[in-house]
């Protein structure tokens, strides 16, 4: 069984630990270095980039978190999360890439708008299709979330929203607005799953995805298959 860490110095990190916990997966808050080497994978809650940046530095955790992003550690990004996950960050009124006080890890091949929404739609609620989730639509909660402007070629989308939501842009209604996207072992959705009422399946995929993971930690445990 693996170990799934969350990272735990700010945000809903109660309730990504409770998600696995429904799961029965063993699951553990991440502060520092020595705990960051524990876990198989790490989720970065939804909360508020910027503060998690400061908090990550002032931890020491940047540079380890960085370094086991690069070596293939599974990754779970939520809003925040995915914001600090991307490789590249655009604030909500520019264009002008980097965003006050948000360093990120640059452990996926996007460029992430922060605070995409607006005011006006602060937060709302969506039924969201989303690629590798079985069964009906997610309720999906997005709160003052980001959206993914970018994406590397290894990168793939895995949901989208209807409609364009960025302040002056002239491309149109109709074209989808990407919010959840996967590369490799990294995972990220601008919405809050850990907030849909006990709906844990894209948690579930996460666990997948670290059983799957070939960075090798998480299958010591397991004997080799004879095939
Ligand atoms: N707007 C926040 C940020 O940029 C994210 C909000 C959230 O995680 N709900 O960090």
């Amino acid at each position: 069984q693996p170990v799934v860490g969350v990272l735990a110095l700010q945000g809903d990190v109660a309730e990504h630990l409770q998600a696995f916990e429904r799961l029965g997966v063993p699951a553990r808050t991440v502060r520092g270095p020595r705990e960051l080497a524990a876990v198989d994978g790490l989720v970065l809650p939804g909360g508020e980039s910027t503060t998690m940046t400061r908090l990550l530095e002032t931890f020491e955790l940047f540079e380890p978190l960085r370094q086991r992003l690069r070596e293939g550690m599974p990754a779970y990004g939520s809003c925040a999360g995915m914001v600090l996950l991307a490789d590249s960050v655009l604030d909500d009124r520019t264009d002008v890439e980097g965003s006050p006080g948000v360093r990120t890890l640059g452990a996926l091949d996007v460029v992430v708008r922060r605070n995409a929404f607006g005011r006006q739609v602060d937060s709302f609620e969506a039924e969201l299709d989303v690629a590798g989730i079985e069964g009906p639509p997610m309720h999906a909660v997005f709160i003052r979330a980001p959206i993914v402007e970018k994406t590397g070629a290894d990168v793939a989308v895995l949901a989208e929203v209807r409609g364009r939501p960025v302040r002056g842009s002239a491309e149109g209604d109709g074209t989808g607005t990407i919010v959840a996207v996967r590369q490799g072992p990294v995972l990220a959705t601008a919405f809050h799953p850990e907030l849909a009422n006990g709906d844990d399946r894209v948690h579930r995929l996460f666990v997948r995805m670290i059983r799957d993971n070939d960075d090798g930690r998480a299958r010591e445990a397991t004997p080799a298959r004879a095939e």
